[in-house]
């Protein structure tokens, strides 16, 4: 690879793959125009490469699909996680992980998982193609490698997005992640797409609300970020959309 910069690059996202295991409602995904790729192995490699030679810091590897579900994604990323970087996934966790993975997964430095809810049948309705007990074993299974091969586990991220439908529940969910020693919650807003073909549930945007609803959200998230502790990340746009909402 040839590319040279003239800055100093502090993060990378490095997407071996666009496509997906699950088909979440809300997702991108889901449309009918959707197409998602792999990335040669040679140019993963390639890539990897670049990202060693220019000593990026911070390495994210994940774009938009399931890196997991690549066949050899171990390998692909083994250079990476032997240098000094940090590197950091974003998965699913919807498959069931051998043991390669999971050693692999225990040398990250953080691994965040897209999760919106503890309420399985809503997880359920929401990811159309997975279960809440495949997330929860993950972390588990994954902390319990990292004790047994005497690793320091990665820290758990939980990434969710925020709509009507799962804001209800939000403060269980908070509630649950802090019990399940949950580095941070990651509030992201929705991104409003057509009913996916097939499916009988949508997400709604959190301006669908009731007005005593959104006071209460707003009231909720407000509790969590006077703490100040890190563990709340709430995307602006969800204050924003509730702020408009409730100026209406
Ligand atoms: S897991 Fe992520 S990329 Fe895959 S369908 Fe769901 S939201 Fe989209």
């Amino acid at each position: 690879m040839s590319v040279t910069t003239q800055f100093k690059c502090g993060w990378a996202h490095f997407e071996i793959t666009s496509n997906c295991n699950l088909a979440c409602v809300y997702c991108a995904v889901s449309q009918p125009w959707y197409q998602g790729m792999n990335l040669a192995e040679d140019k993963a490699r390639a890539v990897s490469h670049w990202l060693l030679k220019n000593n990026v810091p911070n390495i994210n590897i994940n774009g938009h699909g399931e890196t997991t579900i690549v066949k050899g994604w171990t390998k692909i990323i083994e250079p990476l996680l032997s240098s000094s970087a940090r590197c950091h996934i974003i998965t699913n966790a919807a498959k069931s992980f051998g043991q390669e993975e999971l050693e692999t997964l225990c040398k990250l430095n953080s691994i965040t998982i897209s999760c919106d809810t503890f309420d399985a049948a809503l997880y359920a309705s929401l990811r159309r193609k997975s279960q809440l007990r495949n997330v929860l074993d993950a972390i588990a299974t994954i902390r319990d490698t990292a004790k047994r091969l005497k690793r320091k586990p990665p820290k758990f991220i939980l990434s969710c997005v925020l709509g009507a439908e799962n804001s209800p529940s939000l403060e269980d969910f908070l509630l649950k992640a802090r019990c399940m020693d949950i580095k941070t919650v990651q509030l992201c807003s929705l991104t409003e797409y057509p009913l996916p073909p097939e499916s009988d549930f949508k997400l709604n945007p959190l301006s669908t609300l009731s007005k005593p609803e959104l006071a209460r959200l707003n009231e909720l998230l407000a509790s969590y970020t006077v703490t100040q502790d890190g563990f709340l990340n709430i995307h602006p746009g969800i204050l924003t959309e509730i702020q408009t909402s409730l100026a209406c």
